[in-house]
């Protein structure tokens, strides 16, 4: 009864439609109860986690709470064990008087509540956040203290050992201080938010930073003494030979933290003081379940982006510099378009996310497996969509238009600064222009530009010259990057996409097919509504989203 009101308060409210209600309860049906109400309204796109949740805690009546930007007070963390918090999904974040404020997803659950008075001897106040942002900070916070003592382990083991202890490294590799020590260094890097992790050895030390929003970033340092057995550790789990030591190798491993399972790539590179450990966080669930709303497109990007996808057959590209999130973008792209009545072949190098109800298929220069070879058996069999992880030369770029001539549609990032020198760069790769002009639906420029961080970000008056930069006649309110404990004093938290979106009409087919140049696409482009990268990073900067730096350094410097 309880999850009807929930869904019927939704409705009015006009945040899903009665249909979708239906469908929610349906589904729920199915699951025999084991689903709850607003696990099934996000698992089925109809609302986000925090529109969700947001939405409970105003029908509740309770305070909700972002608890990404919310400074939790560590005393009140500790009153409630980990054991506790990880059973109820509850995180406490401050202490007032008497009182202890509980972020919990389930406000109502009276059972959970006095728990945690019983355990505490404190009265508790509830207030509402995600599932996912209360397990986030969990992590966090409990595991702050766990590096410390997982520190103390290594910091003892390596004066137990005096000097180096290379000559036992393979020993020392499964003892407990090195296997936390390695579990903890993936599990923080994740909880940041990191994509890669380096492990670089030096004479007296060994540090090891990540990478947070395209950044390197300090997470440790630790003795020089434990670097040999740390890098075995990684290389061991990854399935590599770790009697190897003087050539490069790669392998990876997977690790659940918080209850996401992450595929882990790892490399060693030999350097002057021992090996280089670099590990990539790769993709995980997430990706997949990212819809074409969330990268960060706006509105009218999004439309039309959408109505290419329509297009039965043709070909897609995505172009930018490498870590722009193509990939992101023709994943979400292939969820829309992947139903079960069409078959959806992929060629990738490397397959960065399994799909459910997608073939992939994954490129092995070794075994002769390349692109184009690759591309010529998949469409030997009847694929309707066909995604190829990049044209990288010409026999590859060639098969793929052929395919969307023949009917296929086509889906393939290319490595170009922005959507008109990408039809360029296609006829400069051997392409017949009629060929591109006929074939081509469109084309996606992606860059990724930093966001301010909303805790410290400063206001201030754009200059003049920074108005033309904009594209404005006159000053108005920016924001510029300060750096604050909540974003690692970096001044920024987390990146968003900007796009600049050429639709092929007949007019620019016309320019293409005539081997037109890269202005007169981009001119007729513009004609017809396209709204440049630069466009798009100007609309951020005047909504107080990002800073001019990241104007200019997403979109000038290439
Ligand atoms: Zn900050």
């Amino acid at each position: 009864m309880r999850n009807e009101r929930i869904g019927d308060y939704l409705v009015s409210q006009g945040l899903i439609t009665e249909e979708q209600l239906q469908k929610v309860l349906a589904t729920q049906k199915e699951s025999n109860g084991a689903k709850k109400f607003g696990d099934v309204v996000v698992e089925l796109g109809f609302m986000t986690e925090i529109n969700f949740t947001k939405a409970l805690a105003g029908k509740l009546r309770v305070q909700y709470v972002d608890l990404d930007n919310t400074d939790i007070n560590t005393d009140a963390v500790q009153k409630v064990p980990e054991a506790l918090a990880r059973k109820h999904t509850v995180i406490a974040i401050a202490i007032t008087g008497k009182r202890l404020t509980v972020a919990t997803n389930d406000p109502v659950n009276f059972i959970v509540l006095e728990d945690i008075k019983v355990s505490t001897g404190m009265d508790t106040v509830p207030v509402l956040a995600t599932t996912s942002a209360i397990n986030k900070a969990i992590g966090k916070c409990y595991s702050m203290q766990n590096v410390d003592s997982v520190l103390e382990g290594v910091t003892a083991m390596a004066s137990d050992l005096g000097g180096t202890m290379d000559e036992d490294a393979n020993e020392r590799v499964e003892s407990a201080p090195i296997v936390k020590l390695a579990t903890t260094i993936v599990e923080n890097s994740f909880r940041a938010d990191a994509t890669d992790i380096h492990i670089e050895p030096f004479d007296k030390y060994t540090r090891i930073r990540i990478r947070v929003n395209g950044d390197l970033v300090e997470l440790m340092n630790i003795s020089a003494a434990v670097h040999s057995a740390l890098t075995t550790r990684f290389k061991l789990i990854s399935g590599m030979n770790i009697a190897e030591k003087r050539i490069p190798q790669d392998g990876r491993f997977t690790q659940v933290v918080d209850g996401t399972t992450l595929d882990v790539r790892v490399s060693s590179l030999p350097m002057v003081h021992g090996e280089k450990i670099v590990i990539r966080i790769l993709s995980t669930g997430q990706i997949a379940l990212r819809k074409i709303t969330d990268l960060g497109m706006s509105d009218y990007n999004y439309q039309l982006f959408e109505s290419m996808l329509r297009v039965p057959h043709g070909v897609i590209l995505v172009t930018g510099p490498t870590g722009s999130g193509k990939t992101t973008t023709l994943y979400a792209a292939l969820g829309e378009i992947a139903k079960p009545n069409v078959n959806v072949v992929t060629v990738e190098d490397p397959v960065e996310k399994a799909i459910d109800g997608i073939n992939q298929c994954q490129v092995n220069q070794k075994a002769g497996m390349t692109f184009a070879a690759a591309l010529r058996s998949i469409l030997r069999q009847d694929p309707d969509i066909v995604m190829i992880g990049e044209m990288r030369d010409t026999e590859t770029a060639d098969i793929g238009i052929r395919a969307a001539i023949t009917g296929h549609l086509v889906l393939s990032t290319l490595h170009t600064n922005d959507a008109a020198s990408t039809v360029v760069r296609l006829v400069d790769m051997g392409v017949a222009p009629y060929m591109v002009a006929t074939s081509l639906i469109g084309v996606i420029a992606q860059r990724l530009v930093k966001v301010l961080c909303p805790n410290c970000k400063r206001a201030r008056m754009s200059t003049d010259e920074e108005n033309e930069l904009m594209g404005i006649p006159s000053s108005i309110q920016i924001y510029e990057p300060v750096g604050c404990p909540n974003c690692n004093n970096t001044g920024y938290r987390g990146r968003t996409a900007i796009h600049e979106i050429i639709h092929c009409t007949a007019k620019v087919s016309a320019i293409i097919a005539a081997g037109g140049g890269k202005e007169e696409i981009e001119a007729a482009a513009k004609a017809n509504g396209t709204k440049l990268l630069r466009d798009n990073a100007s609309e951020l900067v005047q909504a107080g989203e990002t800073s001019i730096d990241e104007l200019v350094r997403s979109t000038f410097s290439v």
